[in-house]
């Protein structure tokens, strides 16, 4: 028996055990020091009130002899699919529910997906970014090429015609950066992967954050997507499913590569590998997508959105470089005083008793940069940020 060597290749992931054992240990030296987290990436505030109505109703229909369901189809019930329809339909995008497939997340179908690819693919993935891209293809053995991200572009990599890649990852609104394509930018990248025959996978979990109203929220609303794209959103940070779990990943049917239609295959896998997504969650899913579900929903995200602008209006007073936290929950910013990650996070932590996330734990190119998310209760972040003026940075 031999395990999988690639695994021995994968970096320890310390960012977020290395962050807690820090916490901990601060607050067992310090019991009487009140400390707030700016650092979690997860949604706080509860599920919406027609979602949770759905839910028990779908409950009580599970308990009923005419009304219990047993597997649910591979790919998500029909009512599901066609809410995710007329959700992108309000974006200009037009789907069949034939090229909608439900899962439990986003995370699982990123993953997933790479077993539809052979493993000699070249792979490129910002930096920095959601870890999970380069764990998955480190798992299976792929190499991976690094498109930096920095202040100078943004945050914001864009394609570089002398680099060939087959499988390109974009993020966009950015975990960690916070940053957002523009159409054009994304435009750039449709043409490179139509010239490259190569596929963009296309990470949308934060869309339901985007403000402006001229920058996409999915790459389909970008011509040609279609031919080269594959999207992947959850409702984690759309309607609080982190931990109802339940998302979607869109394979258009003009998505074909050697006469192959990939959503055929990406059927293939998870018909074999996966049952589905239980009927009441999807049931919770289907209602975030009704009017009242919108407007329930969005007045969560309006909420984190408020956080997010505190923050920024506190980093702009104190004169620190950030981007992000407009059209995403994520604020990236400078560490001021040109100090690494780890240092800032120290000092953070030690002085102002304040949590965040060291940007080096996102990729090489997050080293002096850090991330605070908009996650939390307001409260707390505004003491966060009248904690974190009066460090008075670089005076
Ligand atoms: N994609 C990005 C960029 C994320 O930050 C996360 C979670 O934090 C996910 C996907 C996973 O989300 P899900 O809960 O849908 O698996």
């Amino acid at each position: 028996m031999n395990l999988n060597k690639n695994y021995s290749n994968l970096q320890d992931s310390y960012l977020f055990s290395e962050v807690s054992r820090k916490v901990r240990e601060f607050k067992e030296k310090n019991p009487s020091l009140d400390v707030v987290s700016l650092g979690i990436g997860d949604v706080t505030l509860p599920l919406c009130p027609v979602v949770t109505q759905a839910m028990h109703d779908a409950v009580t229909e599970m308990g009923n002899a005419d009304t219990f369901k047993g597997y649910g189809d591979y790919e998500g019930y029909d009512f599901l699919r066609n809410a995710v329809c007329g959700y992108y339909a309000g974006k200009g995008v037009t789907l069949g529910g034939d090229e909608v497939f439900i899962g439990d997340g986003a995370k699982s179908d990123i993953g997933n997906i790479l077993d539809i690819f052979s493993s000699d693919n070249t792979v490129l993935i910002p930096d920095p970014v959601y870890p999970v891209y380069v764990d998955t293809n480190i798992m299976a053995g792929r190499s991976v090429a690094y498109m930096s991200g920095n202040a100078e572009n943004g945050f914001l990599p864009l394609p570089d015609n002398s680099v060939k890649a087959d499988i390109i990852y974009l993020c966009s609104p950015n975990n960690p950066t916070g940053a957002v394509y523009s159409k054009e930018q994304l435009k750039s990248w449709v043409d490179y992967a139509l010239e490259n025959k190569a596929v963009i996978l296309f990470d949308s979990a934060y869309e339901a954050f985007v403000q402006d109203k001229e920058l996409p929220t999915s790459i389909f609303q970008i011509d040609g997507a279609k031919k080269c794209a594959i999207e992947f959103c959850s409702l984690s940070k759309t309607a609080g499913f982190t931990g109802t779990r339940c998302g979607y990943t869109i394979v258009p049917n003009e998505l074909v590569h050697d006469g192959q239609p990939l959503g055929r295959l990406w059927f293939r896998r998870q018909s074999t590998k996966f049952n589905g997504v239980s009927y009441v969650v999807q049931k919770g899913a289907e209602a975030v997508f009704t009017r009242d579900g919108l407007a329930q929903t969005m007045d969560s995200i309006k909420y984190y959105q408020e956080n997010a602008a505190i923050i920024a209006r506190a980093l702009s007073k104190l004169g620190i470089w950030y981007t992000g936290g407009h059209n995403a929950p994520y604020i990236w910013l400078k560490c001021p005083d040109g100090m690494p990650s780890w240092e800032f996070f120290d000092l953070l932590l030690e002085k102002a008793n304040v949590v965040g996330t060291p940007g080096s734990g996102f990729g090489a190119n997050g080293e002096g940069f850090f991330r605070l998310t908009a996650f939390g209760n307001k409260e707390n972040v505004i003491e966060a940020m009248r904690r974190l003026e009066e460090m008075r940075f670089g005076t």
